[in-house]
C-alpha cells in the first residue's frame, strides 16, 4: 500500500479521496497516491489563510528569512531525490528534473534575501514641511494555480515571493503532477511556517481552482497555464476587483540568418524546440530561416532531430522524455496530421516509438515548407513539434517572428551585431535570446511575455514585488 499524501489545511494534513500519480515513462509505475480536495476543503484552506494573514504579515523579517533559507537548503540537499520524483511524475529527463529542483532551491534562497531588501522611497512633498513615504505592503491571501510542465519551479517562483513579502497562500498544483508541489509544501511546513500561512489543496481545476477563483477572500491570483483558463480567471477576478497575474501560452520563433554559425543554430533550435519534450511555454515552435542558409540548416537540424534519444526519463542515455499524458500525446499527433494536411513537409520524426516500458514516447517532429499562416505555426501545440518557415531576408524574418498572437520569448541566431541589436529592440516578445535557446532563463531577473502570452506584472527577481505587494503613500507633517 502506498502512503497517501494529504492536503495541508490550517496546519493539518487532511484528506481521504485519493488519486494515483502515474509515471508517463512507464504507465505501470505509480509515483504516489495523492488526496484530492473538495470545494469544502478549499473554502477551509482559504479561511485558514485569511485568519493567518494578520500575524504573518507582521512577522519579523528574520523569521521569514530563516524559513525560506531553510527551505532552500533542504531542497538543494535533496535535489537528486526530488529530481527523480519530478522526472517520474512529469517525464522530463533526469538532468532536466534535477536542474529544475536546483532552480527551485535557488529561488527560495533568492527570496530569503529579498525579505531583507524590501525597500521603499522617501521623497520631499511639494508642500513645504511635509514628507512623503512610499512603502510596500503584503496583499493578503494569494491563490496560486500552476500547470503540469514545471511542477516544482513554477510553484516555487510564486510561493517564495508571496511568503517573503508577508502574504499567506493557498496553492493548487496541476492534478496531473501533485508530487513535486507536495514535497516543497512539506519542506516549508517543517521549516517552521505557522499554521494556515501556506495551504495545499490538490485536485481538479474545475473544483479546487474554480472555488479559489470564485472566493471573495482570495485577494490576488497568480496563474500559469493555458490561455483558455487564464481568460476565465481574468473575467472572474475583474468581478471581484482582484489583482491577478497570468502567464500563458507561446508560439515562440527562432530566426536563423544566413550569417549564423551553423552549429550554434542547430543546437539552439534543437534544444529550444525539443528538450523537455517541447513542453515549455518558451519552446521554439517556429523556426524562421533565411534563404542562403536554409537548405544546409534544415539538413543538419533534421539529422540532429532524427538522432535525439527518446526514452524513459530516468534512463541515463535519454535526451527527450515521454509526453506527459495520453491527452497531450493525442493533441501532438493531431497537430502532426494537421501539418501534413496543410501542406508542410514532415522531414523527421513525428511517430510514436516503443521502449521497454509502456510510455507516451514520441519522436520529435520537424516540418519544413511551412508558412506562418498554417495552424501549426499559429496555435500552441505544446509538444515536440517544430516548423521551419523559409523567408527572403532579415526584414521578412522580423515581420514573420512578430506576426503571432503570442509574445513570450523570441530568439535570433546571427553573427551580425547590427541584426542582433535590431532584433532585441524590435521583437514583440517579453524575452529575447541572441545565439541561445528561447527556453532557459535565470531565476533572478524578470520572466514574462507580451500580447496573448501574459497579463500583469512580471514574475521572478526583484520585479516579483510588483505583484506580491501593494504600494502605500503616506504623508507626515514634519513641523
Ligand atoms: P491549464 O489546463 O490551463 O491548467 C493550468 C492550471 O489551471 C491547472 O492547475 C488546472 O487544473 C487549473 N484550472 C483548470 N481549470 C480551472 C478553472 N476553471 N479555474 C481555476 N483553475 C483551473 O494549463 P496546462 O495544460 O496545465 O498547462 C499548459 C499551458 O501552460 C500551456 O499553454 C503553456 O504555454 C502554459 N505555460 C505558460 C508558462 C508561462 O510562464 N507563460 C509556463 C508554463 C506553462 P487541472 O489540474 O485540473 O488541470
Amino acid at each position: 500500500m502506498l502512503e497517501l499524501h494529504r492536503n495541508l489545511i490550517d496546519g493539518e494534513w487532511v484528506g481521504t479521496d485519493a488519486v494515483e500519480n502515474i509515471n508517463p515513462s512507464n504507465v505501470n509505475d505509480v509515483v504516489g497516491v495523492y488526496a484530492r480536495a473538495s470545494e469544502e476543503d478549499t473554502k477551509r484552506a482559504i479561511a485558514a489563510a485569511k485568519a493567518a494573514f494578520p500575524a504573518w504579515s507582521r512577522t519579523g523579517i528574520l523569521d521569514r528569512h530563516a524559513i525560506l533559507r531553510k527551505t532552500a537548503d533542504e531542497i538543494l540537499a535533496r535535489k537528486q531525490e526530488l529530481g527523480e520524483l519530478l522526472s517520474r511524475e512529469e517525464g522530463k529527463s533526469l538532468p532536466e528534473g534535477i536542474g529544475e529542483v536546483t532552480r527551485a532551491g535557488q529561488i527560495f534562497d533568492f527570496f530569503a534575501g529579498e525579505v531583507l531588501r524590501l525597500a521603499g522611497e522617501i521623497l520631499p512633498s511639494v508642500r513645504p514641511g511635509l514628507g512623503v513615504e512610499i512603502t510596500r505592503e503584503p496583499l493578503g491571501v494569494i491563490g496560486i494555480i500552476t500547470p503540469w510542465n514545471f511542477p516544482i519551479a513554477i510553484p516555487s517562483w510564486k510561493i517564495a515571493p508571496a511568503l517573503a513579502y508577508g502574504n499567506t497562500v493557498v496553492v493548487k498544483p496541476a492534478d496531473l503532477v501533485p508530487g513535486s508541489t507536495w514535497a516543497i509544501v512539506d519542506i516549508l511546513a517543517r521549516a517552521g511556517l505557522p499554521k494556515g500561512v501556506l495551504n495545499l489543496v490538490m485536485g481538479r481545476g474545475s473544483v479546487v481552482g474554480q472555488t479559489m477563483v470564485d472566493s471573495k477572500d482570495v485577494t490576488a491570483i497568480s496563474f500559469t497555464g493555458s490561455v483558455a483558463t487564464g481568460r476565465r480567471i481574468a473575467a472572474a477576478s475583474i468581478e471581484h476587483n482582484r489583482k491577478f497575474q497570468l502567464e500563458m501560452g507561446g508560439k515562440n520563433p527562432t530566426v536563423v540568418l544566413d550569417d549564423a554559425d551553423l552549429k550554434v543554430a542547430v543546437e539552439s533550435v534543437a534544444q529550444s524546440a525539443f528538450f523537455s519534450t517541447g513542453q515549455r511555454c518558451t519552446a521554439t515552435s517556429r523556426v524562421i530561416v533565411t534563404e542562403g542558409i536554409h537548405d544546409e540548416f534544415v539538413k543538419a537540424l533534421a539529422e540532429r532531430t532524427r538522432n535525439l534519444r527518446v526514452g524513459d526519463a530516468l534512463d541515463k542515455d535519454t535526451e527527450i522524455g515521454p509526453v506527459v499524458d495520453p491527452s497531450q500525446l493525442s493533441q501532438d499527433i493531431d497537430y502532426i496530421e494537421i501539418g501534413k494536411a496543410e501542406g508542410a513537409r514532415l522531414v523527421s520524426g513525428g511517430e510514436r516509438v516503443k521502449r521497454n516500458n509502456e510510455g507516451y514516447f514520441l519522436q520529435p517532429a520537424l516540418f519544413t515548407e511551412a508558412t506562418n499562416a498554417m495552424r501549426i505555426a499559429r496555435e500552441e501545440i505544446f509538444g515536440p513539434v517544430a516548423a521551419v518557415i523559409r523567408v527572403k531576408d532579415y526584414e521578412e524574418a522580423l515581420i514573420t517572428a512578430n506576426d503571432t498572437d503570442f509574445g513570450l520569448s523570441a530568439g535570433i541566431v546571427t553573427t551580425s551585431l547590427k541584426y542582433a541589436t535590431h532584433f532585441k529592440r524590435n521583437s514583440e516578445a517579453g524575452m529575447v535570446m541572441v545565439n541561445v535557446p528561447t527556453a532557459g532563463v535565470d531565476f533572478h531577473v524578470p520572466f514574462g511575455g507580451r500580447k496573448g502570452s501574459s497579463y500583469g506584472p512580471r514574475e521572478q527577481g526583484k520585479y516579483a514585488a510588483e505583484f506580491f505587494t501593494v504600494v502605500k503613500t503616506s504623508y507626515t507633517l514634519a513641523g
